[in-house]
């Protein structure tokens, strides 16, 4: 299906250091046109500029889109593996060259205070998609169509899909992009997200092996 088209609004370089002292480089950029209307950000990572004009044989940019979670992302929240996720995410991309994108869908897309109310729902006995079920949204909402947008005004239509989750490998074809890889993400766990891990494994069919007794 053919896309709205986005183009890049503006890109700059930003020295990035996490709190574990990794440091690396990002070229940030901004766009317009994304069909969603919010601001998501796409960082060049390691020789990402490579990856643009691949010689034959070479692989794809490896691309994470990685969903806003200010709590887990900014907080270090123990509820979910976000921020060991994005940790994660931009080190790999750093030295494989590629993208992340920082799509700003918070909660699978049913925003920040909902997300927290479907929190509390969770300390009354529910699993997280129940919770998101019971407050009116489908378990997840999100959508990656802005993501095809951002790779395709960066010039990217060939991805490796830094991801455990097929959903964003069947959008991604869906909306024309080639996934020639589905490259497993790292599982971050701790005896605060031992439970929404295994529900995630169980009922999202992520790629996950997360020893069900934990927790
Ligand atoms: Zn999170």
């Amino acid at each position: 299906m053919p896309l709205p088209t986005a183009t890049i609004r503006n890109e700059v370089s930003v020295p990035l250091r996490f709190a574990d002292g990794y440091t690396t480089a990002a070229r940030v950029f901004s766009f317009d046109g994304l069909v969603d209307g919010r601001e998501n950000l796409a960082f060049g990572l390691g020789d990402w500029a490579a990856t643009l004009t691949p010689g034959a044989g070479e692989p794809a940019p490896l691309v994470r889109p990685h969903s806003e979670c200010l709590t887990g992302d900014v907080f270090g929240s123990q509820r979910c593996d976000c921020g060991p996720q994005l940790r994660e995410a931009v080190e790999r991309i750093a030295n494989s060259g590629g993208f992340l994108l920082y799509l700003r869908q918070e909660g699978r897309g049913i925003g920040l205070y909902a997300k927290l109310d479907a929190y509390a729902l969770q300390e009354a006995g529910l699993d997280t998609y129940e919770a998101n079920l019971a407050l009116g949204h489908r378990e997840d909402e999100r959508s990656y169509l802005v993501a095809a947008q951002m790779l395709l005004a960066l010039g990217v239509s060939r991805v490796a899909l830094l991801s455990n989750n097929p959903d964003k490998a069947r959008q991604l074809r869906r909306f024309g992009m080639t996934v020639t890889a589905r490259v497993a993400t790292g599982v971050h766990l701790c005896a605060a997200n031992a439970r929404y891990l295994a529900t995630k494994a169980g009922i999202g069919a992520h790629t996950l092996d997360v020893p069900l007794s934990a927790g």
